[in-house]
């Protein structure tokens, strides 16, 4: 049977059109589903016993079971979520003083490779439903007993290589029947899936996008990003360019710093040659520790550098916190797992 909450609200109207229902009660439903939060059909008590009673021969309501959580020193929460078939999935909560915001992940697993990240070490399972990316919020909210105002897909996998279902989950965040979470504060980050850049800019949605870029030549890029090798920097940056022209929106280019690969002044150099002229902020990420990793954080004076290199040669760049490093929910430390 199918969750009900993977549809979006558009989709959700055409169901209880097929269920010979007026499409108003779609609007109904999200409303429980999403503002009232709750976790069975009887709960919604404006529905009729029989509606009721054919919603619940029709669909499920998925509800994650919390397998594991862990606090960060500095607040971060790491949530270990049962997706009901046994695997398992990390979504990390982190304070900011503007609000709480959820990292959700979009994949079991993830195709692309990059060398740095723990989320890909093991093999891909598959792609979430927009019901389980919703669903990780849901749960959340749920155990702090208050809501977030903030999400990035920036946990396990590659956003845009779960293109629909992340959009789908995507407008269910954003409306104002569902979690009504404006797109603003939603980010969606790529590792640079260029033809998803180009989808991704007809979308009309005001959300962030953020290019992993990590390094300013292919040479480098590949070695530690093998998506390169199908969609070089020219291309990627050529996507980016495009993006910028059609939405008129700043996008942020995330860099990883590793110590003595990519965080000397040539390297920020390079950078400065690539992004000049363009509207975009650059996220400096002093890169984390993963198991077996071959690469070492910058040190700081070597981050400071680049940093204010960028800032003097007029890209505005900014270095990341690192939240929840002590409990391996910072960037790229996330993996899937299996129920026990
Ligand atoms: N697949 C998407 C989103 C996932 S990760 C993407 O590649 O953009 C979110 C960010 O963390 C990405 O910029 C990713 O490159 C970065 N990241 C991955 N591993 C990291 C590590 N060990 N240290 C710092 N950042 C890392």
């Amino acid at each position: 049977m199918k969750n009900i909450k993977d549809y979006n609200l558009d989709e959700l109207k055409q169901e209880l059109l097929s269920l010979g229902e007026k499409p108003f009660r779609a609007e109904q439903i999200f409303k429980w589903l999403y503002q009232e939060q709750v976790k069975e059909f009887d709960e919604m008590t404006n529905l009729s016993l029989e509606l009721r009673e054919k919603l619940k021969q029709n669909y499920t309501i998925c509800n994650f079971q919390i397998l594991k959580k862990q606090e960060s020193t500095d607040g971060t929460k790491k949530y270990l979520f049962d997706v009901l078939d046994g695997n398992a999935i990390e979504t990390v909560l982190m304070q900011y003083h503007h609000g709480k915001t959820i990292c959700v992940s979009s994949q079991i697993g993830c195709k692309m490779g990059c060398k740095f990240c723990a989320s890909t070490g093991i093999a891909f399972i598959r792609n979430l439903t927009a019901g389980e990316i919703v669903e990780q919020v849901l749960a959340v909210q749920q155990d702090i007993g208050e809501n977030i105002s903030n999400i990035v897909f920036m946990g396990i996998g590659e956003p845009f290589d779960n293109y629909e279902e992340v959009m789908k989950a995507v407008r269910i965040f954003n409306h104002p029947k569902g979690l009504n979470i404006g797109a603003r504060h939603i980010s969606i980050s790529t590792s640079g899936i260029v033809p998803r850049i180009y989808d991704f800019a007809k979308e009309e949605l005001q959300c962030t996008l953020s290019i992993s870029l990590h390094a300013t030549n292919n040479e480098k890029r590949s070695q530690m990003m093998p998506v390169n090798n199908a969609y070089p920097i020219e291309e990627l940056m050529q996507a980016c360019k495009d993006y910028i022209k059609k939405t008129n929106k700043r996008i942020s280019f995330e860099y990883a710093l590793a110590k003595e690969n990519n965080d000397n002044l040539e390297d920020a150099k390079e950078l400065v040659n690539l992004l000049k002229g363009m509207l975009c902020h650059v996220n400096l990420i002093p890169i984390n520790k993963i198991e077996n990793g071959q690469f070492v954080k910058s040190s700081n004076e070597a981050i400071f550098r680049f940093r204010d290199y960028l800032n003097d040669h007029g890209i505005v760049a900014t270095i990341r916190r690192e939240l929840g490093s002590d409990i391996d929910a910072a960037c790229g430390q996330l993996r899937r797992n299996h129920v026990k």
